[in-house]
């Protein structure tokens, strides 16, 4: 009987919250914000929530949760179809048309947790990728987080509202997540997108983005000549002589755009991250001395050329004590995420998804980066 309206923003948390606490499982924890429990159900100063850590239903009475928690049906295994499986972290994914009860359950203990983001009840446009971790010991499972998608945005916005639930805080699980969400948005793939996440970012959303894309960024400057052997097909490196006539070795022309055909990142965020790690300077310094950043500026935005150096970027790297592993594993995809060697039992397939990317069209060169190794 969850309300269907879209929830309106909560912005003082403190004074609103309806609920003070949940029991999620075996864990109590305070709440952040304002939910909209149906007030018949849960009052407006609930002390103690019980939610089950299966399915998220939620009662005020203790012995109302045991009983449920005893015959829940989704004990054994969570709903959906699993996408990814590695090191004992998998991601479900599950539609809001299939599973409604599940899917508002969710959201309604999400909102407990999140401040800007609306939490739609429209769950049927949604797919929900849950963070399921499974005890070896005794191979129960449980949901650490998820991240919300919309089937069909227009901004090809690869999710719309993610969350680590705050126990499981802080143990890099959001980059998991995110990592999954730019996987599933396919950009590797004919007919894939590239995209991001829904915006505006809340505060926090925009620093664990803002890492993310930085790391995401770091790795693949500073791995892509370890893992392709300077390739010189690869799409980052096609060589443009017209307009790279430099003399300086290992110096390399790449658009803002090169990056993120090959991260698949949207320009504005590769511009964002490249701006983060502050590993951009203007190609021409003597002239532009005064206006550091407005050369940088006009440079990301189209007009200009600038250098990044992957020194700065090692620097970076280690100054944030970042490893550079990549947060998810390529192989733990499962299904038709799996990849092609593994679905096909294929020595060539990993030619053939190089190919795929060199297939992707190439636009709007205008953003001009060099890349140059120190
Ligand atoms: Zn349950």
């Amino acid at each position: 009987m969850a309300p269907k309206n879209p929830l309106s923003h909560a912005k003082s948390p403190a004074v609103t919250r309806n609920v003070k606490h949940v029991v999620l499982g075996d864990l109590l924890f305070q709440t952040w914000y304002q939910s909209i429990y149906p007030e018949d159900l849960v009052s407006k100063d609930t002390d103690r929530l019980y939610v089950c850590r299966w399915c998220f239903r939620y009662s005020c009475d203790a012995d109302a949760y045991a009983k449920h928690t005893r015959t829940c049906l989704h004990r054994a295994t969570p709903p959906g179809t699993k996408v990814y499986d590695h090191g004992g972290y998998s991601v479900w994914e599950v539609d809001g048309e299939h599973h409604k009860l599940y899917a508002q359950n969710l959201s309604l203990f999400a909102k407990l947790f999140l401040d800007h983001k609306s939490v739609f009840f429209d769950v049927f446009s949604f797919l929900y990728y849950l963070l399921v971790f499974t005890d070896p010991k005794d191979s129960s499972y449980h949901v650490l987080g998820f991240f919300s998608k919309e089937k069909l945005s227009w901004d090809a916005n690869n999710l719309a509202c993610i969350l680590v639930f705050p126990p499981y805080q802080h143990k890099q699980l959001g980059k998991l997540l995110m990592g999954v969400s730019y996987k599933l948005s396919g950009w590797e793939r004919d007919r894939g997108l590239i995209g991001g996440p829904e915006k505006p970012l809340s505060e926090m959303g925009s620093r664990s983005y803002s890492r993310f894309w930085e790391e995401r960024i770091a790795r693949h400057i500073l791995l892509q000549d370890m893992q392709t052997g300077d390739a010189p097909d690869s799409p980052q490196q096609k060589q443009k002589p017209s307009k790279g006539a430099r003399k300086r070795p290992h110096h390399e022309i790449i658009t803002v755009q090169d990056i993120g055909l090959a991260t698949g990142m949207l320009t504005e965020d590769v511009i964002t991250a490249l701006k983060g790690m502050e590993a951009v300077e203007p190609a021409t310094p003597s002239k532009k001395r005064k206006m550091p950043r407005t050369a940088i500026d006009n440079a990301l935005d189209g007009s200009e050329a600038v250098i990044i150096r992957k020194s700065k970027i090692l620097e970076w790297a280690k100054a944030h004590k970042t490893t550079l592993e990549d947060p998810i594993n390529a192989d733990g995809f499962v299904g038709e995420w799996a990849p092609r060697s593994i679905r096909q039992g294929s020595p060539n397939s990993g030619e053939e998804d190089e190919e795929d990317q060199e297939d992707e069209e190439e636009e709007g060169k205008e953003n001009e980066v060099e890349e140059e190794d120190e």
